[in-house]
């Protein structure tokens, strides 16, 4: 008798229209009572438990659901909120999760996640690889623990009296604790776990009583490289852990258990739930290794992307494991909070490329689907999706000759500029004349309500192209003409034009779609609709030219071309999975390239190619990262590789760890490279000095994320720190990031006090 059961890590809770963000903001703006966002929250649990059990799923997942944040849901559980936020008992839970989520206000502040007076928020930062952002716990030596909420509880209940089959979801002990930083150095996280288990272990014992059949506890960090002593507190932590006679389902996924494998198949938990994505060549090692009775589930749906699954491919895959075994579960490989929840509203999709995805609710079916293949029952469905995958495989969306043939010749120092830096530098130091210390920005102005308005209208149709076109440029002649009036240096053209730096280009490229409603939670109400890039990419004609020229013909000053670089389109858009994700950069990089050298042959002296996205897309193991970093830097060298060695080719990056790549990020080449420091004091500049990174750099000198306006003595010594790091003749004066959040009125005089402290820096 062979056992099947289906089930999901986690489902996406904004809801289809965005519902959770509609009713989380409206409770910020005070418009709704908390009953009223609880009430909002209840419905879309209730809507998305049915959609699982609709699709026919064994069970439906509790506990994936926040209101902001699951790892902030964890610390309002587990009772440690920091003490630093001094909560009076008078505060409701959600007022005081709100309050860690973004800051306690004592003045009404629209701006999310900035708290100007007050405890300020906890930190936000990645979760693992992916664009979902997550609060940092605060630990310290005084945290202590209780079983302090009662929401999963209530959740349960509510899923129990819905009538549904429940399992109970929960972040591991190990991974909670990972996740969050010591508030003094020196401060060991991991000493925190005797006391958190016992809270652990009440919790499992409150559901097991309350009629939960299965706690599924992730623990994703058995997918990176540990210190041992993490690594042995698991064997510890599980055994404790089993003694509330709980059946555990333990989850790992975002990346191969390598080394982690032997210990995730020894701990006493009835399951282990592996990546049958990222991992899949570790199936049958971990098939052999799970000793009977436990449980295997298999993560054979991807989880991180939108592609139908391969179902033929599937069944391959998983018919001997469940010959073995006699009992599998089938589920995606991680929660399904990193795509996008349904594509039956994607009426604008081109039905082809359509017919190729596959949202979370067609992954739910997809299971369904699966299961009953395996099982030898009738599955309907697969023959459709068998159809779909061989239109993929054929289709000429998708394989261009030309594209191919380019790649294919690509000539072996296409990667490289003409001559090294110091010879460039000398060219560009002749041809553009510019003062010690330039100053510049970083390529975004204010995004005004008036530019967003045309935008809609254009977009609606109620705007005519040649009207929308004329408003921009005369938002482009207004930048101009105030970064003229503040005396920067190097001017940008604004990007009134560009809705988004990603979009703007995927929309003008070959090989990209994009959905109406494809919204993927990044943090809190904030959500990303990435570009799916499915076929081979080429452009088919200049895509920033006119707007850049124009903007260059009302100054006499040099105006930088703006373009976003192949990595950071990659990283922010769901990609191909049918090749490597190297050869679709590659892609990317030839179609900028083209860009690069038309602003070139149109005059463009000076370019900027965004990489904001470099760092993050290194994986999550170390081992790899050399061989990611080697095709990334090189896809910006190869769009940067048409420049001549007169123009001047500048990057920029956000708030980012550099230190443990500088040698990648000195492999750019770029001659003047933007990183964000301000909110470092410079101390992120540091690494640099040391490194004698050999180009020139613009530390950021103000916060662009807060309207405060910097002084100019402020500022002044920030850059007196810049130059005793970095020799005074590399470096440039700029913000942070762009100015797109910002208005015009701060913006105005964040930078007047900026060329002033550039002034003083030279007299
Ligand atoms: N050029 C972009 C801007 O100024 C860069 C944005 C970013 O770094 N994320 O908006
Ligand atoms: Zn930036």
């Amino acid at each position: 008798m062979k056992t099947l059961q289906t089930h999901v890590l986690g489902f996406p809770r904004i809801g289809a229209r965005r519902e959770l963000k509609t009713a989380l903001e409206a409770f910020w703006r005070g418009a709704t009572s908390e009953a009223e966002l609880e009430a909002a929250g209840a419905a879309l649990r209730a809507r998305h438990w049915a959609l699982q059990a609709g699709a026919g799923l064994d069970m439906v997942t509790v506990g994936d659901f926040a209101f902001y944040d699951q790892v902030a849901s964890h610390i309002q559980l587990f009772g440690c909120e920091p003490a630093r936020f001094g909560f009076d008992g008078a505060a409701t839970p959600l007022t005081r999760y709100f309050a860690m989520a973004r800051g306690e206000r004592s003045d009404c502040c629209a701006s999310d996640h900035a708290a100007p007076h007050g405890s300020h928020a906890l930190d936000m930062t990645k979760w693992f690889d992916t664009n979902y952002h997550y609060l940092v716990p605060e630990f310290g030596a005084d945290t202590a623990f209780t079983l302090a909420g009662e929401r999963l509880l209530a959740e349960v209940a509510e899923a129990q009296a819905l009538g549904h089959r429940v399992k109970a979801s929960l972040i591991g002990p190990l991974t909670f604790l990972w996740l969050g930083s010591a508030r003094d150095s020196g401060f060991d996280r991991l000493s925190l776990l005797e006391k958190l288990l016992p809270v652990y272990t009440a919790l499992l014992m409150r559901l097991k009583a309350q009629g939960v059949e299965w706690v599924q506890v992730d623990e994703p960090i058995l997918g990176l490289d540990l210190p041992q002593e993490w690594r042995n507190a698991f064997e510890i932590a599980y055994w404790l852990l089993a003694q509330s006679g709980a059946r555990i389902m333990l989850a790992t996924y975002f990346s191969p258990l390598e080394e982690n494998l032997g210990l995730a198949c020894r701990l006493p938990v009835a399951g282990l739930h592996v990546d049958g994505v990222r991992a899949a060549h570790e199936l049958t090692s971990v098939c052999d290794w799970l000793a009977q009775p436990k449980v295997l589930s298999v993560g054979i749906v991807d989880g991180r992307n939108i592609w139908r699954t391969d179902l033929d491919t599937a069944i391959g895959l998983l018919a001997p494991l469940l010959d073995k075994r006699g009992e599998l579960w089938l589920a995606p490989s991680c929660s399904l909070l990193h795509v996008p929840l349904s594509l039956a509203d994607e009426t604008a999709l081109d039905p082809e490329v359509r017919s190729w995805m596959a949202f979370a609710a067609e992954k739910l079916d997809e299971l369904a689907t699966l299961k009953a293949a395996l099982a030898g029952a009738d599955a309907p469905r697969l023959a459709e999706a068998r159809a779909a995958i061989a239109s993929r495989a054929r289709s000429a969306r998708v394989h261009s000759d030309a594209v191919a043939a380019r790649v294919q010749a690509l000539p072996d120092g296409a990667d490289r500029r003409g001559a090294p830096f110091a010879a460039r530098q000398a060219l560009q130091r002749a041809r553009f004349r510019l003062p010690a210390y330039p100053t510049t920005t970083i390529g975004s102005f204010p995004q005004t309500a008036a530019i967003r308005a045309a935008r809609a209208a254009f977009r609606r149709g109620a705007l005519p192209l040649a009207d929308y076109q004329s408003a921009m440029r005369a938002e482009i002649a207004h930048a101009v003409a105030r970064q003229e009036a503040i005396g920067l240096d190097v001017l940008v053209h604004g990007e009134a034009e560009r809705n988004d730096m990603v979009e703007y280009f995927g929309e003008q490229l070959d090989g990209f779609a994009f959905t109406q409603h494809g919204w993927v939670q990044s943090y809190g109400s904030r959500c990303v609709k990435p570009p799916v890039l499915y076929g081979d990419v080429a452009r088919a004609r200049p895509m920033t030219v006119d707007w850049t020229v124009h903007a260059q013909g009302l100054s006499a000053r040099p105006v930088k071309g703006m373009l976003t670089g192949p990595v950071t389109i990659l990283q922010w858009s769901f990609v191909r999975d049918d090749q490597p994700r190297a050869l679709t950069a590659l892609q990317i990089a030839l179609a900028m390239r083209d860009e690069v050298a038309d602003l070139q042959a149109a005059g463009i002296g000076i370019i900027q190619i965004d990489e904001p996205a470099l760092r993050e897309g290194l994986p999550l193991r170390r081992a790899r990262w050399d061989a990611y970093l080697a095709w990334a830097t090189r896809a910006f060298r190869i769009t940067a590789g048409a420049a001549h060695d007169a123009t001047q080719i500048h990057t920029h990056m956000c708030y980012a760890e550099f230190n443990d790549i500088l040698p990648q990020i000195a492999a750019l080449d770029a001659d003047v490279i933007t990183i964000e420091t301000s909110r470092s004091d410079m101390a992120l500049l540091d690494g640099f000095g040391e490194f004698r990174y050999p180009n020139e750099i613009g530390p950021g000198v103000y916060d662009i994320h807060s309207p405060k306006v910097p002084d100019t003595d402020a500022i002044e010594c920030l850059l007196r720190k810049a130059a005793q790091v970095i020799p005074a003749a590399n470096l440039w004066v700029n913000p942070d990031c762009g100015l797109k959040t910002r208005g015009w009125a701060e913006t105005e005089a964040a930078l007047a006090n900026m060329v002033a402290a550039a002034k003083r820096m030279r007299a």
